[in-house]
């Protein structure tokens, strides 16, 4: 057997995720091999160019990952990556185009101006906000959810041991208002305790609905308001756009010694007695050999329904298992896209116009001050599975406005915005899967007549392009978004932590010896986080017997599997 064509470790897609993993398991000196069906690596990491010089992001376009120990640890920024500055990173829009909220850390004096119109409650409020945010303990809270694998079998999930409880009670004024009832709660149900007008509240339950579970989901509630504190930590956006993100990691990868195959799907992962062995290849891959050979463990970055229904071989798989994966809900997470190219930033009405003139945000959102808007439009999509009408639904606009901070997107002159809001899953659709993207005009009409209600220069002589896509384009672009869905699978309790996908792959390991899952599919859930391959580093440190360097730190909430049975915890 060529020596070529054998590696410790194969990972199986070059997301984020796999490209994480890779580049932590290059440096600690494992022979690793990365294999991308298609032509370029970076899964919804991608930038594209649909019109020359103009920058668009199929999928992914913000980045939330600032507390990832991944910066420090895979030194991202020595492989180019930058991330720019925003100096309002988010500004939320009433319906009147009176009144703004604007969110963020690095620019309190326009968040104070804009909570000014709100009265000195919102104002108070806010700056209780920024001493939590500010606090170094911050970070250790929203590491103790998102960097850290979640607990073994057999160790207590009583509240006092749950890393994010340990760490919430460090935490000034949060710590303190704190209880255990939260564990229990949605992030509606923490809003209404954290905040005072609707329009907060809609802020921070839309960053939950887009980002992770639905706002109205009980018992996720600390995680879903935690993406808010997630966001306002440290967040923003990429130099260059979002490829550039997963780019530096490949380039990580490479320097240590990874090889990559592009334009080489993967058809099966090969089993032998009940272990992964390696991946074949579709006969299209240009390597002359088509099998790769995985001395220690193959790795998918592929969704949990890909990996097991179709790259595994039915007859390894156990039937309940199999069925289990197929019941998985995909519910929740199914963006509509519309990329603007414009001559002039929207210009809304009345004084939130006014202010952001002044304080160009990166982020937008409108209308906001009452959650009945955001509620109808939840009921729309998630329980009648339909697509929302205007003037009959209710609607919320959310846009990325990556060029006001990022010269590279185009040129002088022009901006590019990336528009998104919530739509049906297509395989759940209620008019059928085949019928839905007829919608795709429909859904770009009511964003524009959106955007032509509540700003003033919306028209065809602003407007220079437009490219809509639809969650079911995602799904045939980018084979890891099964249902368009950016958080791969519903982020609902029985599919959350050590249920993620499912509790037979609820610490990365699966029913399959040596075959690992790192995938958003896992925990912690979607978005480029690099959690995943932190998390599971922790793992394939014990299993593969690995001795990264002093580089390497553990999350402090890690319990092992090892210690569990011990006896030593
Ligand atoms: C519309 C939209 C907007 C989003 N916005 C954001 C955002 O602003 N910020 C953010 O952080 N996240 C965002 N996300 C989520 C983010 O893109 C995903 O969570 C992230 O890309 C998941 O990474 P991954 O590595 O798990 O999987 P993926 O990115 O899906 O990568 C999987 C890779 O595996 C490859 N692959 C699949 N099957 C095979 C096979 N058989 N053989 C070989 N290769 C294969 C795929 O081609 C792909 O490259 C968004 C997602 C969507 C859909």
């Amino acid at each position: 057997m060529s020596k070529e064509n054998r590696y410790d470790v194969v990972v199986v897609g070059g997301g984020p995720n796999g490209l994480g993993i890779a580049a932590y398991l290059a440096k600690c000196g494992v022979k690793v091999a990365v294999v991308e069906a298609r032509t370029e690596i970076g899964g919804g990491c991608e930038t594209i160019e649909p019109i020359p010089g103009f920058r668009i992001e199929p999928h992914a376009a913000y980045n939330y990952a600032g507390a990832s120990p991944a910066w420090e640890q895979l030194e991202l920024h020595k492989f180019g990556l930058r991330m720019v500055p925003c100096n309002v990173w988010g500004t939320a829009i009433t319906s009147d185009c009176k009144r703004v909220t604007s969110g963020g850390r690095w620019n309190m004096d326009v968040v104070r101006e804009s909570m000014a119109m709100w009265g000195p409650d919102s104002v108070a409020q806010t700056e209780a906000i920024n001493a939590i945010l500010e606090a170094p303990e911050c970070r250790e809270w929203l590491r103790s959810i998102y960097w850290t694998p979640p607990l073994p079998e057999g160790y207590s999930r009583e509240p006092q041991d749950l890393p994010w409880v340990k760490a919430i009670k460090k935490l000034p004024l949060l710590g303190q208002i704190y209880d255990d009832s939260w564990l229990e709660m949605s992030t509606w149900d923490i809003t209404n305790i954290l905040c005072k007008e609707d329009a907060q509240k809609v802020g921070i339950c839309d960053a939950a609905w887009d980002s992770g579970p639905e706002y109205i989901t009980k018992g996720l509630g600390m995680v879903g308001a935690a993406i808010t504190f997630l966001i306002m930590y440290a967040s923003g956006v990429f130099l260059g756009g979002m490829h550039s993100y997963a780019h530096a990691t490949m380039r990580c990868a490479l320097a240590h010694g990874a090889k990559f195959y592009t334009n080489s799907k993967v058809e099966e992962i090969i089993i032998e007695n009940g272990e992964a062995k390696g991946v074949r290849l579709a006969d299209s891959a240009p390597s002359p050999n088509k099998v790769i050979w995985a001395d220690k463990a193959v790795i998918s970055d592929v969704h949990v329904k890909e990996t097991f229904l179709k790259l595994v071989p039915k007859k390894h798989l156990d039937a309940g298992f199999y069925q289990k994966v197929l019941d998985i809900n995909l519910n929740g997470g199914s963006l509509f896209k519309l990329d603007l190219i414009v001559k002039e930033l929207p210009r809304f009405k009345g004084k939130a116009g006014e202010f952001m003139d002044k304080h160009p945000s990166l982020g937008c959102i409108f209308p906001v001050e009452s959650m009945e808007e955001m509620d109808r439009h939840r009921n729309v999509v998630d329980v009648e599975r339909r697509f929302p009408m205007w003037g009959k639904d209710g609607f919320v606009m959310r846009s990325v406005r990556s060029s006001i901070y990022d010269p590279t997107r185009c040129p002088p002159g022009y901006h590019v915005i990336y528009n998104f809001f919530p739509v049906p899953v297509p395989e759940y659709f209620v008019d059928g899967i085949e019928n839905y993207n007829k919608h795709k005009e429909e859904m770009v009409d009511m964003a524009l007549s959106m955007y032509r209600q509540y700003c003033t220069n919306m028209g065809d002589d602003n407007i220079v392009a437009k490219f809509a896509m639809s969650p079911l384009d995602s799904s045939i672009r980018n084979m890891g978004f099964v249902g368009g869905n950016w958080e791969g699978i519903r982020v609902c309790d029985d599919q959350w932590y050590d249920r993620r996908p499912l509790p037979e792959c609820g610490r990365y390991r699966t029913p399959v010896d040596k075959l690992y899952l790192v995938s958003q599919t896992s925990y912690p859930g979607g978005l480029a986080l690099m959690a995943q391959p932190y998390n599971l580093m922790h793992l394939l440190i014990e299993d593969l017997n690995l001795k990264p360097g002093g580089w390497w730190y553990p999350s402090p909430y890690y319990v092992s599997d090892k210690q569990v049975k011990s006896g030593e915890v």
